[in-house]
């Protein structure tokens, strides 16, 4: 019972998004909610500025980008995150018993979680199955992105120019967002665009654009990060995200967020060397 007081108290947010999201049973965490209807707001009004986050899967947006996300809210910007795949393949969510769709819940259930605290709730689970994400389905995405928040929105999410663990470019899932993205950028669809890397954390390079965090950045990410890795059962945190992939998990707090710019080149063809680490899940 003290212990359950604590954690009232020290996370009052996270227990009302478990609240309000779980209904009476915190046993059991929420579904993945709908999909956000175009031009709905968030937490800035309609008139401010849009940034689009899209990441393949849940935890994709904290690893690579949660204090740039951060930022960007502090800035007043109207952020919208997009998570194309559930990610469910992980083999943690077999390991604790979970269906598929469990998994795909508890995983965005985490996400939820973390967004929330730097107070982004615009978060849209596109669910598309984990591994099948493809340019041309996230290219329909962006189209659509573009249409809702125009030519001069922000865009950000994955890097082409990521490489760790064998894969130039990184996880397919990932590298399909990223190739999706500067296609656009390449047709002149989108001019801001931001690719951030998650190859640092799995001993590939760092990118173009580094910076360390300062003292209430570290906070921020840390904060973010514990949404993927505290476990408790009684509030349905099941720490899938930090089991999948402990080691960037890990390093997260004190690896710098790195993003690169679009290139010209077609190929992207960046002359910077990868190194065979090795991430243990299919979805990085
Ligand atoms: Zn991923």
């Amino acid at each position: 019972m003290l212990y359950h007081l604590r954690v009232l108290l020290v996370f009052p947010l996270l227990v009302a998004v478990a609240l309000l999201a779980a209904g009476e049973d915190m046993r059991h965490p929420p579904r993945v909610p709908a999909p956000a209807r175009p031009g709905e707001v968030g937490n800035a009004g309609a008139a401010a500025p849009v940034a689009f986050w899209v990441f393949a899967h849940p935890d994709d947006e904290t690893l690579a980008a949660g204090v740039a996300i951060a930022r960007s809210q502090q800035l007043g910007l109207r952020n919208v995150v997009v998570i194309v795949s559930s990610g469910e393949n992980t083999a943690v969510g077999q390991r604790l018993g979970l269906t598929r769709q469990e998994t795909a819940s508890d995983r965005a259930y985490e996400t939820i979680n973390a967004l929330a605290a730097i107070g982004v709730e615009n978060i849209r689970f596109l669910e598309v199955p984990d591994g099948q994400v493809t340019t041309g389905l996230v290219s329909e995405v962006v189209d659509g992105l573009v249409r809702e928040g125009g030519h001069d929105a922000a865009f950000n999410g994955h890097s082409p120019y990521d490489s760790y663990a064998g894969m130039p470019c990184g996880h397919p899932d990932h590298c399909a967002v990223a190739t999706a993205l500067v296609d656009a950028w390449r047709k002149g669809e989108i001019k801001n665009l931001k690719l951030y890397r998650i190859g640092q954390f799995f001993d590939g390079p760092f990118g173009e654009n580094c910076t360390p965090f300062d003292s209430d950045q570290f906070l921020i990410k840390r904060r973010m990060v514990q949404a993927y890795t505290r476990i408790d059962r009684r509030l349905g945190q099941l720490g899938i995200g930090g089991q999948s992939v402990p080691s960037a998990f890990s390093q997260a707090v004190r690896t710098p967020e790195c993003w690169d710019s679009p290139r010209d080149n077609p190929t992207g063809a960046p002359d910077l060397g990868w190194t065979t680490g090795s991430e243990n899940r299919g979805a990085g």
